[in-house]
């Protein structure tokens, strides 16, 4: 018998499992009243706790949680249809009015400015395109819970 003893995590581990890498603890509890007394209340507890009813609800949670949820809202959205049709107003009005002057200017805008305007509004579009994907699969994963 060694004078040392095992710690009580390492004695409840080796109750709990019947196994414990590192020292001999079987060998130690033999020759060791204390620790054969420890681990006699261990597996005891153990057992008991084996025994044991697990705790579970006597009523549907999920279906209590999701009965007290608010409903979603399905309302038509009658402020973006506003501004989009007040928009398409604006934008026949400025054409009608403005059309042939319009015209105009960007027949006799030069090439290069009209190529680096056009560019920087394609990149300008993909930028906000890649950035409402992004925030879709972001909200996406969020809602994947598997
Ligand atoms: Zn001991």
């Amino acid at each position: 018998m060694s004078s040392y003893h095992p710690s009580d995590n390492d004695l409840q581990q080796y109750a709990l499992e019947g196994t414990f890498a590192g020292e001999d603890i079987a060998a130690h509890a033999q020759g060791c009243a204390a620790c054969s007394a420890k681990l006699a209340n261990y597996r005891l507890l153990t057992q008991q706790m084996s025994t044991m009813q697990k705790p579970a609800f006597d009523f549907n949670l999920a279906q209590l949680v999701l009965g007290q949820l608010p409903a979603p809202k399905a309302e038509f959205p009658w402020i973006t249809v506003l501004g989009v049709a007040l928009t398409m107003i604006f934008l026949a009005t400025v054409s009608l009015v403005f059309g042939s002057y319009l015209v105009l200017l960007f027949k006799s805008l030069p090439a290069l400015f009209v190529a680096i305007l056009t560019s920087s509004a394609v990149a300008v579009f993909g930028g906000v395109l890649n950035t409402i994907i992004k925030e879709h699969h972001d909200q996406m994963k969020k809602l994947d819970f598997n």
